[in-house]
């Protein structure tokens, strides 16, 4: 069962990082997939995902990394050593990496199985300019609606690590109660994307689309800026799934 996971991981990770994409190099980007309640694959820290095989997943516990999130005496140091203890294999010699702790508060909606994170050339080109909010939030056409919903998550620059981890709760959070969905998309400015789905081709579908809307709305503000689609318009095109999580029953589950 969890090599089956693994598979799809790996073939999802070395979609995300193939070159020709320009969503992740180096080290850029990470993956992860729910293995069941607690546990989880993340990407060791430095793996390349262009070419990363099942040994560059490192298995943790959800409820051991999330217990940091609500620590408020947690320091680099502790954000460290829990990432250490919180590896299922006490053999495990690899490293899962910071951005370990915002894939664990994804994972805790059992819808989101799958979750990737990438730095796509044409949508960090929109993040890391001075209209990144208006210009990532927008919807340009029905097909970009379909896939990415009515809206996304926008975060604010903040510190890597805990602090970004704590405000993509709180925002995740907020988007929950006001949308009663779970977000598909959450955009960080100065930094990159996570695309969260209850399968590989989910996250995939989600990267590519964000990727493609964002080399069009960059292009559009050489063209006098993106006419972007009204309210009105996107909830014609938008079908809503059912709000199950209006309540906010589920976001508290799992810590
Ligand atoms: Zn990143």
């Amino acid at each position: 069962m969890s090599e089956a996971i693994l598979r799809q991981l790996v073939d999802l990770s070395r979609y995300l990082g193939e070159p020709n994409r320009a969503y992740a190099i180096l080290g850029e980007g990470n993956t992860s997939a729910r293995i069941d309640d607690d546990t989880f694959y993340v990407k060791a820290s430095g793996a390349v995902l262009g070419h990363i095989d099942g040994g560059g997943f490192v298995a943790v516990s959800r409820s051991k990394v999330l217990a940091l999130l609500d620590d408020p005496a947690a320091d680099d140091a502790a954000v460290t050593r829990v990432l250490t203890d919180a590896r299922v294999d006490p053999n495990e010699t690899r490293r899962p990496s910071v951005e370990t702790l915002f894939h664990a508060l994804l994972l805790r909606y059992p819808e989101i199985k799958f979750v990737g994170h990438t730095h796509p050339l044409y949508t960090n080109m929109i993040l890391c300019s001075k209209k990144a909010e208006e210009a990532a939030m927008g919807r340009i056409c029905p097909d970009h609606v379909v896939v990415m919903a009515a809206k996304s998550v926008f975060i604010p620059y903040v510190d890597p690590g805990l602090v970004l981890a704590r405000e993509i709760r709180a925002r995740v959070d907020a988007f929950i109660d006001e949308e009663g969905v779970l977000p598909r998309a959450i955009m960080m400015q100065g930094h990159g994307l996570i695309a969260v789905g209850d399968s590989p081709r989910a996250v995939m579908n989600i990267t590519d689309m964000a990727e493609k809307a964002a080399r069009i709305v960059v292009g559009t503000y050489a063209l006098g800026g993106p006419a972007f689609m009204s309210e009105k318009d996107i909830a014609r095109i938008y079908t809503r799934p059912d709000e199950k999580y209006r309540e906010r029953t589920l976001a508290k589950q799992g810590g």
